[in-house]
């Protein structure tokens, strides 16, 4: 065995004894030099073998680093760890190609980059409950990567601490989409791709809920076509499925985006209108509103398969209110409606309750009557003559007069919302700003005239039209009136209402040399600072506070006040509703300056009024 020995064997015994001498000096050695490399042998074979156990540990480790290595990196979910202030301290490859870029760029990015932003605040709470050690937990999340490109993901928080959340990712855009596709088909016409009878009726319950917490109306609107079956039997069912899509684009195209509009089947379609007034009147107006724009879309002329087609639509109204009635039976409404609708001849709107439809057929008829006034010169001013302390004549305010072929004379009150809400009201304003404009010019012929101002309501509607500095300057051009003897009356509200517009259009007119009043005043809640930045001329207390006067203790106090403030302010102050001798005598006591009302006289027709000025 010891020729097998290495060539240095020779050498390593000699060493084996002197180091034994050496270690033992004073000792004989009780092991021979041979046994003694023996045991040398031994323990080298010893250290082979644990050298190799260790090398093929080392190699068994580096496999399954290997592997732990490629699972991590291919593993068919995303690793994430994020630090605690969200930045992406780590990432797996999958992860990286999930988030659509490359790894090294991705570290210390911001992951909530990649979160939808509707999702974000979900995000956010399962992050910080995850830092602050809450029990893992996780949520499906939209994503959106660097491009723009969306997916969903699963997001588990698998680990954390207050410093790392770690986050594991995985795709589930199939599964997303493929509920969507569940969902769309169970909830959704694919012909139309409306919501169909279900999700309607389902919006409709909600929208009940929500009504009876905002205490607004909402409406249904049942619409049927009246001509499609003829169209379908005569054309095929392909050009009456064009029409049926054609349809639904109208009618959403007529909607606010809140409305919802779904395809019942068939040819039938239901509206939801929501958020609608709180008074039920207002919100029947609105629902016919919204009604008759659907059914004047659907009655313009379609273009199917190259050839023209014209269809109308029945529509059944009916509105709801808090929880007062269900989703059945309010269906039942609006499709009863309808059916009245079709009675009606078709091509119409009818309302389910009766007394309903009576309202809003009256104000229909009064709105056509209306339009037909403003063309056909039924309009008529009257002039309500203002005078001064001395009860000496110093002007008038025109007050508006309709006067109707069949009611007779129809007095503001009863119209001017109507006009307003119509949009009539700009025709009907530009006609008394002209009329009066018109008289001012005839004054300024006579000296017993020519100092008169005559002071003209404008409505809200007609001053926030943005070309109105523009009408009133034209007109003044085209009358030729003097603008100082004009006077223009805004209440108190609308002067609030766009306080910057106002403040641009008063100033503008001011400098064509126009005066105002403001009407109504008291009324309102006038912020005092406003007013003193605002070109007044005068301000009128309202009736309601001089009914009443000398006796009533509140009233007498505001008009007081009023009056005193108008000095102060250095405006002039006039009463309007005068009726007796002891309210004039009162506000006189008080220093106010001119006084309107029956005391002095009605307002009166052109003729009557000018034979007042010569009998003066
Ligand atoms: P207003 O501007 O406050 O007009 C005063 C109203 O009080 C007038 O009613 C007038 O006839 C009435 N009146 C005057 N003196 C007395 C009185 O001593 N006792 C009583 N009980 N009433 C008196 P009218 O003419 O019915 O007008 C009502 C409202 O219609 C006006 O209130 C004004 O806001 C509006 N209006 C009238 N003409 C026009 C117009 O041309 N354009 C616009 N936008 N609104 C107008
Ligand atoms: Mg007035
Ligand atoms: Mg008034």
């Amino acid at each position: 065995m010891s020729s097998k020995l290495a060539p240095n064997a020779e050498i390593l015994r000699a060493d084996a004894e002197s180091a034994l001498t050496q270690a033992r000096p004073d000792q004989t050695s009780t092991l021979s030099a041979d046994e003694l490399l023996h045991e040398i042998r031994v323990h080298q074979i010893e250290l082979e073998t644990q050298n190799e156990a260790l090398r093929q540990a080392q190699a068994a480790l580096e496999e399954s680093r290997d592997r732990y290595v490629d699972l991590y990196e291919f593993a068919p979910v995303g690793y994430l760890t994020l630090d605690s202030s969200g930045l992406i301290a780590e990432i797996n490859l999958t992860g990286a190609a999930l988030l659509g870029e490359d790894r090294q760029r991705l570290l210390k990015r911001r992951f909530t980059r990649f979160v939808a932003p509707d999702d974000l605040d979900r995000w956010r709470g399962l992050f910080f409950g995850a830092l602050q050690g809450w029990e893992r937990s996780s949520l499906d999340l939209a994503m959106r990567r660097g491009d723009g490109t969306g997916f969903y993901a699963r997001s588990d928080c698998v680990g954390s601490g207050p410093s790392a959340v770690r986050v594991v990712l995985a795709d589930i855009t199939e599964r997303k989409h493929a509920e969507e596709e569940i969902h769309h088909l169970a909830f959704y016409d694919p012909l139309t791709e409306l919501p169909n009878r279900r999700l309607v009726q389902d919006r409709l319950g909600r929208a009940l809920a929500i009504s009876n917490r905002s205490r607004h109306y909402g409406a249904l609107l049942f619409l049927d076509l009246d001509n499609f079956k003829t169209l379908n039997d005569t054309r095929g069912h392909d050009v009456g499925d064009q029409l049926l899509i054609e349809s639904a684009r109208r009618i959403s195209a007529s909607l606010r985006a809140g409305d919802t509009v779904a395809r019942l089947g068939g040819d039938e379609f239901l509206v939801l209108l929501e958020g609608l007034s709180t008074e039920m009147q207002d919100a029947a107006v609105q629902a016919r509103h919204v009604g008759e724009k659907i059914r004047e879309a659907l009655s313009e002329p379609y273009l199917l398969a190259g050839r023209e087609f014209r269809c109308a639509a029945s529509i059944g109204a009916t509105l709801f209110f808090a929880e007062a009635e269900s989703v059945e039976t309010l269906l039942k409404h609006a499709d009863l409606a309808m059916y009245k609708a079709k009675d009606a001849g078709r091509n119409t709107l009818r309302f389910f309750d009766p007394a309903m439809q009576t309202a809003l057929d009256v104000r229909s008829a009064l709105e056509t009557d209306l339009r037909r006034a403003t063309e056909g010169g039924q309009l008529r001013l009257y002039y309500q003559p203002q005078v001064d302390n001395a009860s000496r004549l110093i002007g008038a305010e025109a007050l508006l007069r309709w006067e109707h072929p069949e009611r007779g004379m129809v007095m503001p009150g009863s119209f001017i919302s109507l006009a307003e809400e119509t949009s009539l009201i700009l025709p009907i304003g530009e006609w008394v700003l002209t009329t009066a404009c018109v008289q001012i010019k005839a004054w300024s012929t006579a000296s017993a005239t020519r100092d008169l101002k005559l002071a003209v309501n404008v409505s809200a509607r007609q001053f926030r039209q943005p070309g109105f500095v523009d009408q009133v300057r034209k007109i003044l051009t085209q009358t030729g009136a003097n603008p100082q003897s004009l006077k223009i009356e805004l209440t108190e509200s609308m002067v609030l209402d766009d306080v910057g517009d106002t403040f641009e259009k008063m100033h503008a007119l001011k400098a064509l040399g126009i005066g105002f009043s403001l009407d109504d005043f008291g009324t309102g809640s006038s912020s005092l600072s406003y007013l003193t930045r605002l070109p007044l001329d005068q301000l009128k207390i309202d009736r309601s506070f001089v009914v009443n006067l000398p006796d009533d203790r509140n009233d007498a106090i505001i008009a007081q006040t009023i009056i005193t403030m108008g000095k102060s302010l250095g405006l002039d102050v006039i009463a309007e509703g005068v009726e007796t001798e002891a309210q004039r005598e009162f506000l006189d006591r008080h220093d106010c300056s001119a006084y309107q009302g029956y005391l002095f006289s009605r307002p009166l027709p052109l003729a009557e009024f000018s034979r007042l000025l010569t009998t003066e």
